[in-house]
């Protein structure tokens, strides 16, 4: 299969224009005969449902919590990226382009990555307009902080809740819709496959968390707007419901699946306190402006982190990397973080940890100043560890955090099944092979507000839709199918819970293809997935029955997607010989430690085709040309 990114050619700064001007446009009253699914109501589920209904289209918006306010996004804490430059210190459209291209190790499309930082500017116009209350400076002009991979204060926040603030303002438009007739809404609603019909995706089939009802969706395109797979690590700071069954059960109709194994390792998270603990909780990244990272210098040293002096004492990244210091990118300062643990100077219990520290900045602007800015955070922490950030440091490490693969799209954010667009975490389009962060709420917002309402008309406009309905023998198949997987999961009657499977194949993918990875590593994984998942095929118990709340089957449905994904991640992960951004296999290092690309055998985004469960996955290949910002080896220093 040729994957054709169906990229326009031209200068790069002209081509979204290019592109908005040449694609074909629906009448308004034309619009109104047009129904679409948007199945998520994250930032770009709903930013994409509203703006699509706002337009005239009939839309159904799906989500499986019981609210679509309390989808994972309203997670997002630390702020989101645009490039208005008003710090004046440097800031502009192509070099917030620059640093994504380069902070995602070169590894992603650049027209795409260029047209989300032109976008990203009007996210914020369109955000301000809606209400939301980004943090002000004294006069009243909106406040900047920085992020990681960047030298420039562009991230726009709403104290440690820009995610929730963000959402909020997506909800209230799709509300506003759901209240006009225009969007119909289905809360506790979860899409268990994709119906195609005549290649064309064509529909849903849902089932209702509530009373297990199986029932189909008909329309003329399907958008994906469903989140991230960080959930297949079991522990994760993911919300415990977000999982990647809309997306593979779509990619085993057809879609394919693109660089599965870049997964982000966020490098400031509280640590793992115990075997039985579910969840992570994420400390931003946005501390790391002002609280400094370090580890004592001689290991094993257990002195109280105040007894330990200036001199005992390595600030690692700011000596590793003075340019950036504790600012590096996500994956640079994941690994540093592990680096100095294996070498025996982590801290806290298990020496799983470094200090996040904030007694140079407390001295230096005031407590108030600090609990103003990261108020929030310092009280999660404090109620999670019972320790006082304001007095001791924090204590943090990585944890998977964010999922840069996803399912394939084109420019057009359309997949490789016609009708089927993919927005949001869900596809891989813009991270390459490692996201700088506050740039997911960018990403998602720009694909919700601003590019699918577009691309989705160019794709009505240009095809002509059969009338088919529920009764057609697709959606009949289809309904069967989940019907089958359910009972069969009822059935089983073994002896493990779903959640017993998850913690161990979570447990096996964060040792072998989580912070670092081998050749060999993965190879065994792979082996020791397949019989894990075939085990949990003869020995999983599902209590319970299919018609009425049953939240351990809802779970087992997920985890058997986690398990299919998980082989296709190490799989990834074994082809790409090369470290790139969060890939980073063992054997390619630079003598100092970094990730060594090799750009002439794999610049290029891995798309991979499902070929059923028992079969090897074929390998397809989408090359990738950097026309403006050229391969370097990534330095921070
Ligand atoms: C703790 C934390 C903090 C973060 N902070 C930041 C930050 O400061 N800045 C930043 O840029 N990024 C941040 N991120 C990343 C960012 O929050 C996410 O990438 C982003 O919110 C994803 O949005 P989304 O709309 O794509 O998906 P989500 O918000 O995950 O929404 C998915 C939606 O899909 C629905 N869904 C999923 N599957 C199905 C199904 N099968 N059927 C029906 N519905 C389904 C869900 O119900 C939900 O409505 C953070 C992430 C975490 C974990």
């Amino acid at each position: 299969m040729a994957l054709d990114s169906r990229t326009p050619s031209g200068p790069i700064e002209q081509l979204w224009d290019r592109a908005r001007f040449e694609m074909k446009l629906v009448n308004p009253a034309n619009k109104r005969k047009h129904d679409i699914l948007v199945v998520g109501s994250g930032l770009a589920g709903a930013s994409a449902a509203a703006s699509l209904a706002e337009l005239g289209y009939h839309v159904k918006c799906f989500c499986f919590q019981d609210s679509p306010r309390r989808a994972h996004s309203i997670a997002a804490q630390g702020g989101i990226n645009a490039a208005k430059n008003y710090r004046n210190d440097g800031d502009s459209v192509y070099r917030l382009f620059y640093d994504t291209v380069k902070g995602g190790d070169f590894r992603s499309r650049e027209a795409n990555v260029y047209r989300l930082a032109q976008i990203s500017v009007n996210i914020i116009d369109q955000c301000v307009a809606q209400g939301v209350p980004f943090a002000r400076e004294y006069g009243g002009m909106l406040d900047n902080r920085s992020f990681g991979g960047a030298q420039v204060s562009r991230t726009f926040y709403a104290r440690g809740q820009t995610g929730q603030q963000l959402l909020l303002g997506a909800y209230q438009a799709l509300e506003r819709q759901i209240g006009a007739g225009t969007v119909t809404m289905f809360p506790r609603t979860e899409m268990l496959d994709l119906v195609v019909i005549d290649g064309k995706a064509r529909g849903i089939v849902t089932r209702d968390l509530n009373t297990g009802r199986i029932e189909s969706h008909v329309a003329d395109a399907v958008v994906l707007g469903t989140g991230g797979y960080g959930n297949v690590y079991y522990l994760s700071t993911n919300a415990r419901g977000s999982n990647c069954t809309a997306s593979w059960r779509s990619h085993k109709r057809g879609a394919l699946f693109a660089n599965p194994c870049f997964t982000q390792i966020h490098p400031t998270c509280i640590p793992v306190s115990g075997d039985y603990q579910s969840k992570l909780t994420l400390m931003s990244e946005s501390l790391r402006n002002d609280g400094r990272i370090w580890v004592p210098k001689k290991g094993g040293d257990k002195r109280a982190p105040k007894q330990i002096p200036e001199d005992d004492r390595d600030y690692y990244l700011e000596r590793r990397y003075p340019s950036f210091g504790n600012l590096v990118p996500r994956d640079v300062a994941s690994r540093n973080a592990k680096a100095v643990c294996d070498e025996g100077r982590g801290v806290g219990p298990g020496g799983l940890g470094v200090y996040l520290d904030f007694s140079d900045a407390i001295k230096r602007l005031g407590e108030n100043v600090i609990r103003e800015r990261y108020g929030n955070l310092f009280d999660m922490y404090e109620r999670i560890t019972n320790e006082n950030p304001y007095k001791v440091p924090m204590r943090i490490y990585p944890a998977i955090h964010y999922t840069m693969g996803g399912l394939w799209v084109d420019y057009y954010l359309m997949s490789t099944i016609p009708g089927l667009f993919v927005i949001g975490e869900a596809n891989f389009s813009d991270h390459g092979a490692n996201r700088l962060g506050a740039s997911a709420l960018m990403q998602g917002l720009a694909d919700g507000y601003f590019v699918l309402p577009y691309t989705i008309g160019d794709y009505i406009a240009k095809n002509k839709f059969d009338k088919v309905d529920v009764s057609h023998a697709e959606f009949r198949g289809a309904e069967e199918g989940v019907r089958a997987m359910t009972g069969r999961l009822l059935s089983i009657k073994g002896t493990r819970t779903v959640d017993s499977f998850h913690r161990e194949l979570g447990r096996l993918v964060w040792d072998d293809c989580g912070m670092s990875r081998t050749g060999a590593r993965l190879d065994l994984a792979i082996h020791k997935i397949r019989a894990l998942r075939e085990e949990y095929w003869q020995n999983v118990n599902v209590p319970g029955g299919s018609d009425d709340l049953n939240q351990s089957l809802e779970k087992a449905g997920r985890v058997a997607d986690f398990f299919e994904l998980a082989e296709l991640m190490c799989i990834d992960g074994l082809q790409r010989n090369e470290s790139c951004g969060a890939h980073f296999r063992e054997e390619y290092q630079t003598a100092d430690g970094e990730a060594q690309r090799k750009d002439a055998e794999f610049s290029y985004v891995s798309a991979w085709k499902y070929k059923g469960s028992d079969h090897e996955p074929e390998l397809h290949k989408e090359p990738l040309e950097f026309e403006y910002v050229h391969p370097s080896q990534r330095s921070y220093k």
